[in-house]
């Protein structure tokens, strides 16, 4: 069985999908979405694919290490997500090569479903801003989420006035209130904090028991990571743009966080991420993959989550369910999507829906953020 042809489409915006077809007509598919640098992916998928064909498409790790160490400069991130949307597809082809589920060939399921939180917050307090908010979550609890993910928004400057502090976390004491105690909420600051600011805020919500704070700060420095952490009595969480082992080692190491969020389209495909996850087992840190693209990179991570023990709670987003782009969307019962049983990745794409290119290349996280104030650069 030899790789006979590799095709990308770009079907939604935030979804990439990359198609292996081998020579004896097994197909795989991997979700390659990079938001704001989606033609430099495409740029680095045609380059790997001179690569891949004509090679066997079971040696999945050997194809790893020669995509990531061959060519000498390693990593960053458009490297990763293509690499990693290639490693999806291999995958879902050695699934469906021995008929059998991914997770079936790491080991075997280590649990009988997997558990979801979906995104949901209050972000404006107007009459109508609450409503909507309030229709969204009767919507979400018919599905029995047990745990919601909304963030302050917004741009954060290094300091704010109480106004905007206290904005912020009436907003998240509002959450609590309507789900109860019975509910874990955790809150994005998707980086956009300095240390202090971050350490003062997560004070402010300590009384109502958060699940985790993501992303208090950037990514780049494990120190200042540490610093929030060690000044914070909840969990932290980071890691969603963090790619490979050697990235997060210094995590691990420091013991920064307690749950990390390595993205399955991102960190190194299936293969990385289920290393990473075995990791940081040994640092007693669970694993969240990160999820806000997708139907193909939701199923490359619930491989995972499958076959790791140190597991807590998967992420996704409505449009990583289906969003018509698999023949069933993924069910959330109770919380909940059971383990697929499907070869491979354990969906059925819909053609006429996922091998389309729309050509749509905006609003992406890519765009232009700057401060009102004084006009300087702020962070997404
Ligand atoms: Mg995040």
């Amino acid at each position: 069985m030899k790789i006979a042809r590799i095709d990308q489409f770009f079907p939604r915006p935030r979804t990439r999908l990359v198609k292996i077809t081998t020579d004896n007509g097994l197909v795989g598919w991997g979700e390659t979405t990079l938001e704001g640098k989606p033609r430099s992916v495409h740029a680095a998928v045609e380059e790997l694919a001179d690569y891949l064909i004509g090679k066997d498409p079971l040696r999945i790790e050997h194809h790893w290490q020669h995509i990531y160490r061959s060519a000498f400069f390693r990593g960053g991130n458009v490297l990763m997500t293509a690499l990693s949307g290639l490693d999806q597809a291999l995958w879902d082809i050695a699934g469906k090569f021995y008929n059998a589920p991914a997770y079936a060939l790491m080991g075997g399921a280590v649990r009988d479903r997997i558990r979801v939180y979906a995104h949901w917050g209050i972000r404006d307090t107007t009459d109508e801003g609450l409503a909507a908010s309030k229709a969204r979550l009767e919507k979400l609890q018919k599905s029995g989420y047990t745990a919601y993910k909304g963030g302050p928004g917004g741009k954060w400057r290094a300091h704010e006035p109480p106004a905007v502090i206290d904005e912020f976390v009436q907003r998240a004491y509002l959450m609590r209130e309507w789900v109860g105690p019975d509910v874990e909420l955790c809150f994005d600051f998707h980086g956009k904090m300095t240390p202090g600011l971050a350490i003062e805020i997560c004070h402010e919500l300590k009384g109502m028991r958060p699940m985790f704070v993501e992303e208090p700060v950037p990514q780049e420095n494990v120190d200042a990571l540490k610093q929030v952490s060690d000044h914070v009595p909840f969990p932290i969480a980071t890691g969603e743009r963090l790619l490979t082992r050697w990235a997060f080692r210094e995590v691990f190491e420091k013991q920064a966080v307690s749950y990390i969020q390595p993205d399955g389209s991102h960190v190194g495909g299936i293969s990385e991420l289920k290393r990473v996850a075995n990791m940081a087992e040994v640092y007693y840190m669970h694993i969240m993959p990160h999820c806000a693209i997708g139907p193909v990179a939701l199923a490359a991570c619930m491989q995972v989550d499958a076959v790791v023990p140190n597991f807590l709670v998967q992420e996704q987003v409505d449009r990583s369910l289906g969003d018509g782009l698999l023949e069933e969307e993924w069910p959330v019962v109770n919380g909940h999507i059971e383990l697929p049983t499907k070869p491979g990745l354990g969906f059925e794409i819909n053609p006429a829906e996922a091998e389309q290119d729309r050509g749509e290349y905006v609003e992406e996280l890519g765009g232009e953020f700057f401060y009102d104030q004084d006009g300087s650069v702020a962070d997404w």
